[in-house]
Parts: C-alpha cells; sequence; structure tokens
C-alpha cells in the first residue's frame, strides 16, 4: 500500500477510512484462484464493509454477495450483482425480508432454524414461489477465537445441529414450497486455524453424503466466511491448503463450492485516519487525544481488539500512552499502553487494517457524524462517501420538534 495520508487528509479533511482497492482486488484474486479446480463462488460479506463502490468494486470482480438483512441484498444488487449470485443468511430474519428475498429471486436463503423453515414456507406458498434453501449446519466445533465472533459451537444462537438439518431436509424434499440446494456451515470470523475448518467440513460433506443416500441432491456447500487476517503478527490460514482441504472431502460430488469472506477482502485494505488535538497527562498517564472516535471505529472498545498504530511525524522520542476519542465513555479508545512518539496539535495517526467492522459498525453518537470514505486505485484517490453533515445527522427528527 501506497498511500499518501497527508494528501488525503488536506483534500478531504479527518477524521477519514481509505481503503486500497487494489488490495481488494488481491485478496479476491487469491482466494478465486485457489479454487480454480472446482466450480466456485466467492459471495462476499457484505456486513464486513458495505460500501456501494467496494461492493461494485468486488462485483466488477466476479464476486456474489453474502447478505444478512434485506438491505445488504438491496446494495448488492443497486450495484450489479446478479440475483443468481446472492445468499441471504441470518439467525432472525423478518417475514417482509423473506418475502422481498423471495420476490428477488436470489440464489438461496440460509435457514437457520426449524422455525424459520416453517417461515419461510409458509411465505413462499402465499407467493406461489418455490424457496430455494440452504440450511445452516451447526457443527458444534471451537473455532478458538474471539468469543464474540465465534459461532459454530452449539452453545451459540447460530445454525442447527445435524439431526435438526437432516429433519429440515426431509421437510424441503417433501414440500412443494421448498427446494433444498445447499448446505451451509460458518464457524466464526477471524479464523487462524485451519484444524477446526477441516472438521467442520468433514461434518457437512458427510451429512451431505447421507442426504445424497435418501435422494436429497444438493448443488451448493457454502463453506462459510471468517478466514483472519493480519492485525498484529498472526500467522494465516494459507488460502490454497484451505481450498485443499475443502476441496478432498467433496470426491464424487458435483457440488460448487460458496465461500463467504469478509473480513479477508476488505479487513487490510482500510487505515481509519485521525488527527491528535491534544495530549495531557492526568496523575502520570501520558493520553493522545484524537479526532477520531469509537463511534467511527469500535473494535478496540467492543472486543478489545488490537490495531497496529503509527503516528506520522518523525519524533523519535518514544513513551507508554492510551490513545483516546473525544466521547464521553471511558470505553473511548483505540489504544491502551501502546508506545507512541511524542505528538503536536495536527499530527496524523494511522490505525491500520481497519476496512471491515470499521465504517459499518460506526454510529452517530455524541452527534457526531460519520466519517468520509475514500478508494484509492492505481495511484488515484477518490471519494465514495461523505462526510456526514449536521444536517443529515438530524434529517428525520427535525420535522417532528413540537
Ligand atoms: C459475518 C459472516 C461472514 C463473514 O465473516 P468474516 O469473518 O468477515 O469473513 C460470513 N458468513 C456469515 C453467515 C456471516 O455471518
Amino acid at each position: 500500500m501506497n498511500i499518501n495520508f497527508k494528501e488525503l487528509a488536506n483534500k478531504y479533511q479527518t477524521p477519514y477510512y481509505v481503503y486500497d482497492f487494489d488490495h481488494i482486488t488481491k485478496q479476491y484474486e487469491e482466494l478465486k484462484g485457489a479454487f480454480k479446480a472446482r466450480k466456485s463462488l466467492i459471495a462476499y460479506a457484505v456486513k464486513a464493509n458495505s460500501n456501494l463502490s467496494v461492493i461494485k468494486h468486488l462485483a466488477d470482480l466476479g464476486a456474489g454477495a453474502d447478505c444478512v438483512s434485506i438491505g445488504e441484498v438491496k446494495r448488492a444488487l443497486k450495484v450489479g450483482i446478479a440475483p443468481y449470485k446472492i445468499i441471504f443468511s441470518g439467525v432472525g430474519k423478518i417475514d417482509s425480508e423473506i418475502k422481498e428475498a423471495l420476490e428477488s429471486d436470489i440464489l438461496m436463503i440460509n435457514v437457520e432454524s426449524d422455525a424459520e423453515l416453517n417461515r419461510v414456507e409458509l411465505i413462499a406458498k402465499e407467493l406461489g414461489k418455490v424457496a430455494r434453501i440452504s440450511i445452516r449446519v451447526n457443527p458444534n466445533i471451537d473455532p478458538q477465537t474471539h468469543p464474540y465472533i465465534s459461532t459454530g459451537l452449539h452453545e451459540n444462537k447460530f445454525g442447527v445441529d445435524i439431526d435438526t438439518a437432516k429433519r429440515m431436509y426431509i421437510q424441503c424434499k417433501n414440500s412443494s414450497s421448498l427446494d433444498p440446494v445447499g448446505m451451509h456451515c460458518h464457524i466464526g470470523s477471524q479464523l487462524t486455524q485451519l484444524e477446526p475448518i477441516k472438521e467442520s467440513i468433514k461434518i457437512v460433506t458427510d451429512l451431505v453424503r447421507n442426504l445424497k443416500a435418501i435422494k436429497i441432491e444438493l448443488s451448493f456447500v457454502d463453506i462459510g466466511g471468517g478466514l483472519g487476517i493480519v492485525y498484529d503478527d498472526e500467522t494465516l490460514i494459507d488460502t490454497k491448503e484451505y481450498a485443499q482441504a475443502v476441496l478432498e472431502n467433496m470426491f464424487g460430488l458435483d457440488i460448487t463450492i460458496i465461500c463467504e469472506p469478509g473480513r479477508f477482502m476488505v479487513g487490510n485494505a482500510g487505515t481509519f485516519v485521525t488527527k491528535v488535538l491534544y495530549e495531557k497527562v492526568n496523575g502520570n498517564k501520558r493520553f493522545v487525544i484524537v479526532d477520531g472516535a469509537m463511534n467511527d471505529l469500535i473494535r478496540p472498545s467492543l472486543y478489545n481488539a488490537y490495531h497496529k498504530i503509527e503516528v506520522l511525524n518523525d519524533n523519535e522520542e518514544f513513551s507508554d500512552c492510551n490513545l483516546v476519542g473525544p466521547i464521553c465513555e471511558s470505553g473511548d479508545f483505540f489504544a491502551k499502553n501502546v508506545q507512541l512518539q511524542k505528538t503536536q496539535h495536527n499530527d496524523l495517526v494511522a490505525i491500520y487494517s481497519a476496512g471491515a467492522y470499521g465504517f459499518t459498525m460506526a454510529s452517530n453518537y455524541n452527534t457526531r457524524g460519520k466519517v468520509a470514505e475514500i478508494a484509492v486505485e492505481k495511484g488515484i484517490d477518490r471519494l465514495i462517501r461523505k462526510r456526514e453533515t449536521f444536517e443529515d445527522i438530524i434529517a428525520l427528527e427535525e420535522e417532528f420538534i413540537k
């Protein structure tokens, strides 16, 4: 990545997110390439970064979309992703979302409970449609990641156990409104160990074979997302070994492999850039206060997540500090006890690996407008989302003042 953060700060002000679109291309090509021996679909998990230009960039590369709300489905359709490349996942789909998904004729709905399957069946019947179904299997495997982003254990709310899944597939087979086409499994996020993925794929493909034996022939196995990225010094899963682990379980099956990476596609492509307002010392604790805050990037506050941080000045004097935002919460920090240079008013601070679950988790807390988003592609920068103004923030309230 060769991005001139200072130039962008002069042009667009701070704070901002900048995304290296060439990095996104590289990530897509790497993963797609790893599966080249098979029919495959890389369905980008839109929730990681749902900026329309980011989705469009991936769409142009050939990606589909994995969506967890009808809003995300509409974003994918809006930038031209074909309905047959769109999947709708999530534990709590609303009736109106299911209806719209069916009317949009997307590839399939990833169903996460038998109660949901009944709802989908009912709604499909009412619409006179046949719903293409994939069932999310919970393989009860510990993905060895942060508990908040772990999803593959029975204690998590996601998916159904093998026996329930089997019953649900039989229900699909016997229903004129349901067409079982796929099986889905997603055990967690920021995965850095291949072994749990291997185990869950084995469980999933065994079930696919079991179903085949009773004449339920699926066309898609959706192995989920979750591939980790480098925040600090993580050793990552090799994408070729990942693909190999999937493919070796697929022999004799005529299956299109779907995977749903979010973080892997965009995480390392993004940097959050903020500028120093003040330094202060309370007791013997040094604080560097910047114009960005937890409402812009909540991962440190929410998951205690680590992001590599750099102060962009030439000072060589480093000391321990907390890097914090202006919000009235002690949880408003980007890093605690980090070694950073002595700073001056207006020095820029780069917070790396912020492309995934950064802007998409932003809020207007403290009546702070969401920041600008910028793309850099082949050395050229462009704005892809305007900085929100005060008028934007109050737009939906103003008319109701009495
Ligand atoms: C969040 C999510 C993903 C993407 O996870 P990443 O860790 O960002 O790759 C994929 N599939 C489902 C069903 C999800 O909920």
